[in-house]
């Protein structure tokens, strides 16, 4: 669509809580809309991630073009799939998985947050509630797991229950992990449906 001016207007989306809108406008003629809309997108967004339970330092992370520098990234941008974020502690995981959560925001997915040393005490402290904490994630379009850890063998069915049933519902899959898993099973699902990046101190 043209704008009075005579140029080519840019979709612009508007976050609300419950969902998403684009607007096309001018980048000249709309400018100081813009600037409002981008700030109050920008207030929400981070107000779903704090009530979503993501790290307080990651809150803010927005989206740079090095996050988006390996091979398959469009097929990411555009979720067809998801991303497994791998290196040792203290390489930014999270605050990058975090970026890409804005992302799916800004595109109108419904997203949430799996920490997964808290999902792993609920289940030790109940595994009768299992279905109950995997039925949390329901909703969400995109599910973001920081802190994957397959290691433990006395809860692996849980933990690949909990993913098998993600790939079957097609849910997005973002994943934070120090190494990649070591059983087949978990390592297939979790190799179908997202590109494995690693990440390296520097
Ligand atoms: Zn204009």
């Amino acid at each position: 669509m043209n704008c009075t001016c005579g140029r080519l207007m840019g979709i612009i989306p508007i976050i609300a809580e419950k969902m998403v809108d684009n607007v096309a406008l001018c980048e000249v003629c709309h400018c100081t809309e813009i600037e409002k809309i981008q700030h109050n997108n920008n207030k929400v967004c981070s107000e779903m991630l704090r009530k979503l339970g993501v790290p307080k330092q990651c809150i803010g992370a927005t989206m740079r073009k090095e996050f988006c520098a390996f091979q398959g990234a469009p097929s990411v941008l555009s979720g067809e799939l998801g991303l497994f974020l791998l290196g040792e502690s203290g390489v930014g995981k999270t605050y990058q998985m975090i970026a890409w959560m804005r992302h799916h925001i800004y595109a109108g997915r419904k997203v949430a947050y799996v920490d997964f040393s808290d999902f792993l005490c609920e289940l030790r402290a109940d595994a009768r509630k299992y279905t109950n904490i995997r039925s949390l994630y329901d909703y969400a379009d995109v599910v973001f797991i920081d802190d994957f850890d397959s290691s433990n063998p006395y809860v692996f069915e849980f933990v690949y229950n909990f993913i098998n049933h993600l790939y079957k519902e097609q849910k997005l899959m973002f994943l934070t992990a120090e190494a990649l898993p070591v059983q087949d099973r978990l390592a297939m699902r979790i190799g179908a449906s997202t590109i494995q990046v690693e990440l390296i101190k520097g």
